[in-house]
């Protein structure tokens, strides 16, 4: 451990735990806490990285109170910086903050009392620092600890990646010309091995003790569902929150699907608390919707990215993502908002193609906006490079979603944790279907349509036959079985008309195949029946997509028809939502 240059007692285990107790009103400390704290209180430069809701911000807010003094934490949201503030102050520990949407005159004010020697917290933007003259004051104010809080904004491997965070290394090596060795932590949710080297280099952390921590949330229950259009998309969606009285968050990728689908989702359940939430909103209605969401039972939240930062409901139990996410940091720590309680939650993530069209464009703006006060125009070669690594980050995604490989051991895999996925029921899992299946192109509704039939015919002799039987059903082929169970009275009868016996045998052994359909044989007689296995339950309601290398199954070139008025679906006529 290296303390050089530091000369401050240690405090020891029982003192943290005591200003645990006495200054934050906590029990104990969480797993990892302890060690990064430790680490911190000696002096010793330390990387934290652990998922959203952990509980970083203990780790740098307690050494602060322990060590006593300053302690800078730089921030990038205003927000953010607001309710830690306000948090301090409730139980009683000094803090405040400098940020650009303050009064001049606040802004004198906290700038007046650290001159006068201020001692607790003070929460600063990255571009703070850029502003003249700020670093040199504040070296002036003896800073004892410096905490880098959503650090991957330095990494342009990071997924939020921010010009001024850049800089953050001129304010450590200042520190340390000015006062010797002030140690630094930087905290982080993003865990990948790139981020990690470029948090380290950039703040110029010296051997920090780099504490990682699981990332395995046992109790999510991780989905992916592939909609062919939005009207899909929205169906899907309602089955959801029908099927989930709790409290719910639905993510949208812009701030117009935020007001489209909150419209929609208000006229379908009438008497659920939905509310909006995106950066566009008056800030007055956004923090009416966010209390609404917090205090009424139930709620469902319609939010961009923007909602959620310091936001906790641990009783939130579906989080379902409406559009493609950017990237797997996004997705973890979104869909993270779930189950905090550690009580069984859902993370479905939706997608369709259009999806990731809206990502492509907006990829292709990368550069061409200012989006913050003073931050300077990035070079062409940054802009390109970050244009490709986001370009790769969304390829990233977009395997997690398709791949038919356990949704939790990807996360894990991911974000580098060793561990094994165990007990998992995420939608691969829960089906069965092997380790391997990448998903192809989305099936044509002409497929979809079919492998449905076939599925419900199943279902209609509920493991009554065999596949024989079946396929009689579907051709309208009258034999004694039909007969005594009087399958010509079942609305599948007849469905496939148009095809021989031996063809839909041959389609529905493709469907047991595919773990679609199950034989059993409950008489021992080697005369096998069918029913759907739970796979099969959920394509032929529409929750599971059919995947395209079922198509096989269609019968060529002869089209199949269909009995009765049911048309195959022609959803492109619909206007995509
Ligand atoms: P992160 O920054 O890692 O996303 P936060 O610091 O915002 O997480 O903490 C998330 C929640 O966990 C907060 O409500 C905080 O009060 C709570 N928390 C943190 N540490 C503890 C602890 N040791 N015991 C109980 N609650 C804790
Ligand atoms: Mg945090």
């Amino acid at each position: 451990m290296i303390c050089v240059g530091y000369t401050l007692a240690v405090p020891s285990d029982l003192q943290l735990e005591q200003v645990l107790r006495n200054q934050f009103g906590l029990e104990s400390f969480r797993t990892a806490q302890i060690d990064v704290i430790k680490s911190i209180v000696a002096g010793r430069d330390t990387l934290c990285v652990m998922p959203t809701g952990a509980g970083k911000s203990l780790c740098y807010q307690l050494p602060a109170v322990a060590l006593g003094g300053l302690a800078l934490v730089v921030s990038p949201l205003i927000s953010l910086m607001r309710d830690q503030v306000r948090f301090l102050n409730s139980k009683g520990i000094a803090a405040r903050m400098l940020a650009s949407d303050q009064s001049p005159d606040e802004r004198a004010e906290v700038m007046d009392e650290l001159h006068r020697g201020f001692e607790g917290l003070l929460y600063v933007s990255p571009e703070r620092f850029a502003a003249g003259g700020f670093l040199s004051q504040a070296t002036k104010w003896k800073p004892k600890l410096l905490a880098v809080d959503e650090a991957h904004c330095v990494s342009q491997w990071g997924h939020d990646f921010r010009p001024d965070y850049s800089n953050l290394g001129i304010v450590r090596r200042a520190l340390k010309n000015e006062l010797g060795d002030v140690p630094v932590i930087a905290l982080t949710a993003t865990a990948t091995r790139e981020v990690r080297a470029d948090i380290s280099a950039s703040l110029g952390l010296r051997e920090p003790l780099v504490v990682v921590t699981g990332f395995d949330r046992p109790n999510l229950i991780y989905e992916c569902r592939r909609t062919s259009t939005e009207l899909e998309k929205m169906e899907t969606l309602h089955k959801l929150l029908s099927a989930e009285p709790g409290s719910s968050i639905v993510y949208c990728a812009t701030r117009k699907a935020v007001d489209e689908t909150t419209e929609q989702l208000s006229r379908m359940f009438k008497k659920r608390q939905i509310d909006p939430y995106h950066a566009g909103m008056d800030p007055a209605r956004r923090a009416a919707s966010q209390r609404a969401f917090m205090d009424t039972p139930g709620a469902i939240a319609v939010a961009t990215i923007a909602f959620g930062m310091g936001i906790n409901k641990p009783d939130t139990r579906l989080v379902v993502h409406f559009n493609m996410p950017g990237t797997m940091e996004n997705y973890y720590q979104e869909a993270g908002r779930a189950g905090r309680d550690t009580a069984p939650a859902k993370c479905v993530l939706l997608y369709s193609p259009r999806d990731m069209k809206i990502h492509e464009f907006f990829i292709g703006r990368i550069g061409t906006e200012k989006t913050r006060e003073n931050s300077m125009p990035l070079p062409v070669e940054t802009i390109e490079l970050l244009k490709a690594r986001a370009t790769a980050k969304l390829e990233l995604i977009e395997r997690y979603a398709k791949s038919r490989v356990c949704r939790r051991q990807q996360i894990l895999d991911y974000f580098g944790d060793r561990a094994k996925a165990e007990g998992c029921s995420c939608d691969v899992c829960r089906s069965g279907t092997g380790q391997e299946r990448e998903e192809s192109a989305p099936a044509s509704p002409e497929l979809t349509l079919l492998v449905k039939q076939l599925l419900s015919a199943v279902a209609r002799v509920n493991g009554r036959f065999g596949v024989g039987t079946v396929a009689d059903m579907l051709c309208a082929n009258p034999t004694p079985n039909t007969e005594r169970a009087k399958l010509d009275e079942l609305s599948t009868w007849g469905l496939l008309k148009a095809q021989k016996p031996n063809r839909v045998m041959a389609m529905i052994y493709r469907l047991v195949e595919a773990r679609l359909v199950e034989q059993f044989d409950p008489d021992q007689n080697a005369r096998p029946r069918v029913r759907l296995s739970p796979l099969g339950v959920r394509v032929m309601r529409g929750e599971e997509a059919v995947w395209d290398e079922l198509r096989e199954i269609l019968p060529s070139p002869v089209k199949i028809k269909i009995k009765g008025e049911r048309a195959p679906r022609k959803r492109r006529t619909k206007k995509p939502a």
